[in-house]
């Protein structure tokens, strides 16, 4: 009993000591590695493998520079990252993210998250992410362009649809995945439609891809309260972000007859007690690509709260789909006090690791993203298959598709947390299927 716990004490310190300053890795870490000291204790072959060791260190990490020219001819010089994780499972698989913020420590943690993530939609795929500390803000279309160009002149060599299958993630839309598949198929001289998901649907990509992720989180909450005796019609929502995860949870949300009252950027909150008028949202991000302030302006019934904290607002249902640790403990009790019953990631690692604490200690519905936001990969899983069979499958039949997996993810996570004595806890359930799949391949594969 104490040997495992100390076992999994020294792993974390390890991934510490050998990994200076990757905070967010050391996160993602901890929070998966604490909840796995039942599994070794079922199951000894996986300590004795050192499975959890090897699942720490990532297959291959690909550092490279990518130069370009802004409109005025001026040189700039960021930098590009594929982590290849984990690919016992399938090729290696997971987004691209473009934000001044992207660093190897998170790029690492977030295609640890993804390696869980991805064995729990059950789908042949490994474990990736990349990108770039590259800041797509105010930049024009061209200097996206000259980007997405440079960036996949390096990256092409290590890409390959039974190799790595790179997608969007923050700051990577299907605007950018059209130049970096330009790109690839110019270099390559190759049409390899499988070699990325996103892709516009007139080109090879998935019908439901962009809705995939905000609709799977609210299938994901929809399961969650059902199996409280509940649903979220009627529901008071609150979605943070308004990028592509949250302009598609909200829409989800309000098909099934919930109040979506506010969303956020960086820079502030949208309160709309009326309801949020999707259409605006989608038209400023989507169409215009501005600041989500330009929606007061047009709807003087609702408040722009500049630098304002969206967690404040009272409701009942509450999804953090903007980035890294943005719900912290302080916040979830402010949540808890204002009644929220489930708190479902839509974002990656959105919350801190006192505020998970605070929801399980609650007995809140939670559902970490791993499980929660797994929908938006299952569809590219899906695309991916349609892109090996040549074929394009119906808005409706691919939605369908998304809503099983969905639905299947939460009994698999509901029943492994069950099995291993913490029921209704997802943040066990989920960490535990997703690891026992990886693992047994992995055990499978022989020492590799
Ligand atoms: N970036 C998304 C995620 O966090 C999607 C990855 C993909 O579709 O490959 O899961």
């Amino acid at each position: 009993m104490a040997e495992i716990d100390a076992r999994i004490r020294r792993i974390i310190a390890d991934v510490m000591r050998r990994n200076p300053g990757e905070t967010e890795f050391h996160q993602a870490v901890t929070e998966v590695t604490e909840t796995l000291a039942p599994v070794l204790r079922k199951y000894p072959q996986y300590a004795e493998h050192k499975i959890i060791e090897r699942i720490c260190e990532p297959e291959r990490q690909i550092i490279f520079r990518v130069p370009w020219q802004d409109d005025r001819g001026e040189v700039h010089i960021n930098r590009g990252f594929r982590v290849g994780f984990n690919s016992a499972l399938g090729p290696y698989k997971g987004g691209l993210r473009f934000h001044p913020s992207v660093n190897l420590g998170i790029v690492k943690f977030l295609g640890f998250e993804q390696t869980f993530k991805n064995a729990i939609t059950g789908m042949p795929i490994g474990g990736a992410k990349g990108g770039a500390d590259f800041d797509p803000k105010g930049k024009s279309d061209d200097e996206v362009m000259r980007f997405c160009q440079s960036f996949m002149t390096e990256l092409y060599r290590h890409l390959g649809e039974f190799t790595d299958v790179p997608a969007g993630d923050i700051g990577v839309g299907q605007r950018e995945i059209g130049y970096l598949f330009g790109q690839y198929k110019r270099i390559t001289n190759r049409y390899e439609s499988g070699v990325l998901t996103g892709k516009s649907p007139k080109w090879g990509g998935s019908l439901v891809r962009k809705e995939a992720t905000g609709y799977g989180v609210v299938y994901f909450v929809e399961e969650m309260l059902k199996v409280r005796g509940d649903s979220v019609q009627g529901k008071t929502c609150i979605v943070s972000g308004s990028g592509n995860v949250a302009i598609y949870a909200m829409e989800k949300l309000q098909q099934l007859g919930a109040k979506v009252v506010a969303c956020s950027d960086s820079n502030g909150v949208i309160y709309d007690p009326r309801g949020i008028r999707l259409e605006t949202v989608k038209r400023i991000k989507e169409v215009e690509r501005r600041r989500i302030s330009a929606y007061a302006e047009e709807h003087p019934e609702a408040e722009y709260r500049a630098g304002g904290n969206i967690w404040t607002i009272p409701c009942e249902v509450a999804l953090p789909c903007a980035t890294q640790n943005e719900l912290d403990e302080a916040s979830v009790r402010t949540l808890l006090a204002n009644g929220c019953l489930a708190v479902a990631e839509g974002a990656n690692m959105p919350t801190t690791p006192g505020g998970v604490r605070a929801l399980l200690e609650a007995g809140a519905a939670y559902g970490p993203g791993k499980a929660a936001n797994a929908g938006g990969v299952a569809t590219s899983a899906l695309e991916m298959q349609q892109n090996a069979s040549r074929d394009a499958w119906t808005f409706e039949y691919t939605e369908q598709r998304l809503r099983e997996i969905m639905q299947k993810i939460h009994h698999d996570c509901y029943a492994t947390a069950e099995e291993f004595g913490c029921p209704g806890n997802y943040v066990v359930g989920a960490n535990i299927l997703g690891f026992l799949r990886v693992a047994e391949a992995m055990v499978a594969f022989g020492l590799i």
